[in-house]
């Protein structure tokens, strides 16, 4: 593995870091990767990290259905109907503020969300950087409204009314740039949506380095709250709302509870993960650490 180490904080350009929790990638080569800390902004990175020419591997393996959309276990299967749910409710969550325009889906994965747009008759364009996941989506009934992209600099001159990240934040090199390019597509009234995981939620610290959200090596970077904000911040982009993403404590549980026991379920274990889901969101309803969160911000 060819690694590579963060130096400077993307959120605050700290310089300090020190180690916080050491974790196993549980998908592809079970190997083991530092989760440090930065001194300033306490941002969470996966640090040192494997580097730009090897990290594609890390997302080969079979168990990344969000890439692939296979299904061969009863988990899978709960997995995708789970996404044809959320696909619906980003759905609503988006057209209960823009009712229609053009919409930019960034890290689009195999297209089940930005299709869904097109089929409701938004302008869609489709970001992925990997040629597997977007050959796949591009292999989704033809929509003449959707339009599918490897990477930014590639999509026509254009400006967007809604922007969304759904959990692809934390897998970029550098959030910072990228949230500042996305803001330059940005229409003047348009919103922009990021979803990432909550380390500050009560199912990340239950399962500490057997937490699924993790996700090591491929999240470089484990966001909390007041991180966003500063990287908004930073960007002079607007907060305007943070909403919760409920299903993904029981997701992220039954994940977890397979890892920690090593990496099969029995009996109990989705038992477990059906408490401990419901509990981190119990919990979150006072904090509003919610497993994972969604951002939603405009131009300031
Ligand atoms: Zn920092």
């Amino acid at each position: 593995m060819q690694t590579e180490l963060v130096k400077v904080c993307p959120v605050c350009n700290g310089t300090s870091f020190k180690n916080e929790i050491q974790c196993e990638d549980y998908t592809y080569r079970h190997q083991q990767f530092t989760i440090q800390q930065c001194m300033t902004c306490q941002l969470l990175l996966t640090n040192p990290r494997p580097d730009q020419n090897t990290i594609g591997d890390y997302y080969k393996s079979e168990e990344y259905i969000s890439h692939t959309g296979k299904t061969n276990t009863l988990f899978d299967w709960i997995y995708l109907k789970a996404r044809r749910y959320t696909v619906q409710w980003k759905y609503n969550l988006i057209n209960s503020r823009k009712e229609k325009g053009a919409i930019l889906d960034y890290g689009c994965g195999t297209g089940a969300f930005i299709h869904h747009m097109a089929k409701k008759n938004w302008e869609a364009v489709g970001i992925e950087p990997s040629d597997t996941a977007r050959t796949r989506a591009e292999q989704l009934p033809a929509k003449k409204t959707l339009l599918l992209y490897k990477k930014l600099g590639d999509i026509p001159e254009k400006k967007f009314d809604v922007i969304t990240l759904w959990h692809v934040l934390e897998h970029v090199p550098n959030p910072d740039q990228l949230i500042g390019s996305l803001k330059q597509k940005l229409n003047k009234n348009g919103l922009i949506f990021v979803a990432v995981p909550n380390h500050k939620s009560h199912d990340a610290q239950h399962y500490r380095n057997h937490w699924a959200a993790y996700d090591v090596p491929r999240h470089f970077w484990h966001f909390s709250q007041s991180n966003i904000r500063k990287l908004f911040d930073h960007n002079k982009l607007n907060l305007k709302e943070v909403l919760p993403m409920e299903l993904d404590a029981y997701y992220v549980s039954l994940l977890s509870e397979k890892y920690k026991n090593k990496g099969t379920h029995n009996l109990v274990t989705p038992i477990k993960a059906l408490l401990t889901g419901y509990r981190s969101n119990a919990k979150a309803k006072k904090t509003s650490n919610y497993s994972s969160l969604i951002y939603i911000a405009g131009h300031a």
